[in-house]
């Protein structure tokens, strides 16, 4: 048998709907020299870690950590602890992520009602209201920032209307956390998940998530065990709350955390208002860049995530070959369309460190020549 030759991967700009741009300093961390778990140092390291996220997330949830594994996983712990065979799931689809939150719901036998909007658009309040008055779900399912469209979705309103209800609130902030303004306890948010290669700009494989005291009640009072073992917020609440107590759960992917713990100082250290700002800024001068190439946001300006453009391919051209072009011609990364955008769009990713404007210009003038 040969042995394979040791990796040597492409230096490439990450325009993509993630993983973004990873700063030098978040990748060196990751080769500090290995601790145990359970190790002093590396209980300070998590303790540090939650009350970063919990800035980051603007919550004093006690229950703010990091699930070891990516933005799908912490969307399954939501929901297959919050959601028993025979409760009411009320989910909100406007693109992949809520039909994958569906997908889940209806996996952890809830009965499944969806609140749908046209792929491109955000969901309506009104209709949410609505669907409330025909069934009494225990969670409602929402998803902030749409990656798959490029919708932002206001939550203000309906974070109202779900706990008029009784419902408890469970959002999707991958895309959203370090982008652009996400209030968890301002917003009444029960449950939210994230990933660290988003607008984090940590590697990928990790979700920060946070639940609130009303959903950790909901997980503790079940009548039914949690069919995961591993997602299991009774069971992992001891490891993630412990202090100096934590108990063993399982082994937490030390050499990522520590990468996360650099990705957050980060985070903090611009300013989270400096950040938002920042993602706002270059999704003008990339706003402005396309439209002198004649091309179009798929979104209506109002609702737009500044962090992931979603834009019509210009008629005629083919879409596959200038993604294919840009990566190996010019080592960029941007994303296709998915779903019902699948060969018509292009996604373009300005994330964490990936949101620049070395990143804008480059990315225009090689559209410009491919094009
Ligand atoms: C990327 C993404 C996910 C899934 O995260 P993974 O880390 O790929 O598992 C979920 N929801 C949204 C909105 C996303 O953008």
């Amino acid at each position: 048998m040969s042995i394979p030759q040791p990796l040597n991967p492409p230096v490439r700009y990450l325009m993509g709907p993630g993983p973004s741009d990873a700063h030098p300093s978040v990748l060196r961390a990751m080769a500090a020299p290995l601790v145990g778990h359970l190790d002093p140092t590396f209980i300070h390291t998590m303790n540090e870690v939650k009350v970063m996220l919990q800035q980051l997330m603007k919550t004093e949830n006690e229950m703010t950590f990091l699930v070891s594994a990516p933005g799908s996983a912490g969307m399954e712990m939501c929901l297959v602890n919050l959601l028993e065979p025979g409760d009411d799931a009320l989910i909100c689809v406007n693109g992949v992520f809520g039909g994958r939150m569906s997908d889940i719901a209806g996996r952890c036998g809830a009965n499944l009602h969806t609140v749908e909007a046209p792929w491109g658009q955000a969901i309506d309040p009104v209709k949410v209201k609505e669907a409330l008055e025909t069934c009494t779900p225990k969670i409602v399912g929402i998803v902030h920032g749409e990656t798959s469209t490029g919708v932002l979705q206001p939550l203000e309103e309906i974070s109202e209307i779900v706990h008029d209800a009784g419902a408890l609130l469970v959002v999707d902030a991958v895309t959203s956390l370090g982008g652009v303004d996400v209030r968890v306890d301002g917003w009444q948010i029960d449950a939210l998940y994230s990933g660290s290669q988003k607008c984090l700009s940590a590697p990928p494989g990790l979700s920060p998530v946070t639940f609130s005291t009303a959903a950790m009640d909901a997980a503790s009072n079940r009548k039914t065990k949690v069919q995961s073992w591993f997602l299991d917020l009774n069971l992992i609440a001891g490891y993630v709350t412990g202090g100096a107590k934590r108990a063993y759960h399982h082994t937490a992917p030390v050499a990522s955390i520590a990468a996360m713990h650099q990705a957050l100082r980060i985070v903090l250290e611009e300013g989270l208002e400096a950040r938002f700002a920042r993602h706002r800024q270059n999704h003008e001068r990339l706003k402005a860049g396309l439209a002198d190439l004649g091309i179009s946001f798929l979104v209506d300006e109002d609702i737009r995530l500044p962090q992931l453009n979603a834009v019509w391919a210009p008629g005629g051209c083919d879409e596959a070959r200038v993604r294919s072009q840009l990566l190996t011609d010019y080592n960029i990364e941007i994303g296709a369309g998915l779903g019902e955008f699948a060969g018509k769009a292009w996604r373009i990713g300005l994330m964490g460190c990936s949101s620049t404007p070395n990143h804008v210009d480059m990315l225009l003038a090689a559209l410009g020549e491919i094009l």
